[in-house]
């Protein structure tokens, strides 16, 4: 098929990219799904919005996050430049509280003030804690039980943080039953509540609005590549479990056709349906990432040959979600990103790698990108430069892969 350039990815009013997108959700979250969306696109013209919105990234997030050439990953891979924007040098930790200062003004603007989310790992419950602290707005944070025993850590610093910490029994007890929970509660409590979704996913508005609150990221990262090198990179990677720190680096990207955009997912530990989480990843004999609807959203599920949605694993839990976001599903049908998985063990080896060379303990999420970038920057010249996006810092991941090494 012939495939048309794309240069540039906004969704149509109802919040679809081609086939994917939209809002596919009960009634009763119709009207209030549409209030948002109008407060959203009235805040994004709004020049005391973003003013306030700019100060805070600024003074209590700490941008803007640097663009660091790495040396020592460049000598490594010998070939093209390698930079990293260090999202890990944010409050809290990673890309997350970008997102979660946007929402929480929406929030406020609106008149809400009960804010509810919910958390994987925890850090998006972290991060949303953290904001709801800082404007003074009640906090509850749905979590699967599984991932409550995981992250015990995260757990107790939500409720330092005053959040009330709600244990989701349900189902796998993990994230999608956390998302599920929260949308219910959302249901019943949609006057006073504002839910402040975590990634690019979800019904319209949110894959757009998470977009728009992560974009800092890219507009920075073409700024900054620009005048270190006087060229654009050949190459931007991030990894992607939902994908707002990816798209968040991608979208002002879209439009210079000359640089590659790779997203990268979680590989796991084998090829079979429920051993990862590569949602684009084809091949898979018992099912695997098709087309279908998950969480008010189109884009690719991983799903067994019946639709039930698949179980997924990853050695990083914020890489661990069944579907993508639905700009990346369109990005990818339209040719314009490219997307690879790296397996747990690879996701090991580039942590270890990053933390040996460059003095950086990354996430391992983030470390997913490292052994594809690396493979990338060899193929290309030294007057070349690709950009890596250091989405978090790894402290919340010393203690597990210390547990491998004692294994
Ligand atoms: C949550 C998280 C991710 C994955 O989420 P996206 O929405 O795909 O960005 C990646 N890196 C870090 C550090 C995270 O905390």
């Amino acid at each position: 098929m012939q495939k048309t350039q794309v240069t540039t990815s906004e969704p149509d009013e109802h919040g679809h990219w081609g086939a994917f997108g939209g809002r596919y959700v009960p009634e009763t979250l119709v009207a209030p799904l549409d209030e948002l969306t109008s407060e959203f696109m009235r805040a994004r013209a709004d020049a005391n919005f973003l003013r306030e919105l700019n100060l805070l990234l600024r003074d209590y997030g700490g941008r803007p996050t640097p663009l660091f050439y790495a040396q020592r990953l460049t000598a490594h891979a010998d070939g093209a430049q390698i930079y990293l924007k260090r999202e890990d040098l944010l409050h809290t930790g990673a890309h997350k509280i970008n997102n979660a200062v946007g929402q929480a003004l929406l929030a406020r603007r609106m008149g809400k003030h009960r804010v509810i989310a919910e958390t994987g790992a925890g850090q998006h419950g972290v991060a949303t804690a953290t904001v709801c602290a800082l404007f003074g707005l009640g906090c509850v944070i749905y979590m699967g039980a599984e991932d409550v025993r995981r992250q015990a850590l995260n757990v107790f610093r939500m409720r330092l943080l005053g959040a009330e910490v709600v244990t989701v029994n349900a189902g796998t007890r993990t994230l999608k039953d956390a998302i599920n929970e929260a949308l219910r509660d959302w249901v019943t409590n949609v006057r006073d509540t504002y839910y402040l979704l975590g990634s690019a996913l979800g019904p319209h508005p949110y894959p757009l609005m998470v977009r728009e609150f992560q974009s800092v990221i890219g507009r920075e990262a073409r700024e900054q590549i620009l005048s270190a090198t006087g060229k654009l990179p050949r190459a931007v990677i991030a990894c992607v479990g939902g994908g707002s720190n990816a798209i968040g680096i991608f979208h002002p990207f879209i439009g210079d056709q000359e640089v590659r955009l790779i997203g990268v997912e979680a590989g796991g530990r084998g090829d079979s349906l429920g051993e990862h989480a590569a949602r684009f990843h084809s091949g898979v004999a018992s099912g695997g990432g098709r087309v279908g609807v998950l969480q008010g959203t189109m884009s690719y599920v991983l799903q067994d040959a019946n639709g039930q949605i698949a179980t997924t694993h990853s050695i990083s839990a914020g890489l661990d979600y069944s579907a993508i976001g639905p700009e990346h599903a369109f990005l990818h049908d339209a040719g314009r990103a490219e997307y690879t998985c790296a397996s747990d063990t690879e996701a090991l080896e580039g942590f270890e790698l990053c933390a040996n060379l460059e003095g950086i303990i990354p996430a391992l999420e983030t470390a997913h990108a490292f052994l594809p970038a690396i493979r990338i920057a060899h193929d290309l010249g030294r007057d070349d430069s690709i950009i890596v996006n250091l989405s978090g810092r790894g402290d919340k991941d010393v203690q597990l892969v210390a547990d491998l090494h004692s294994e």
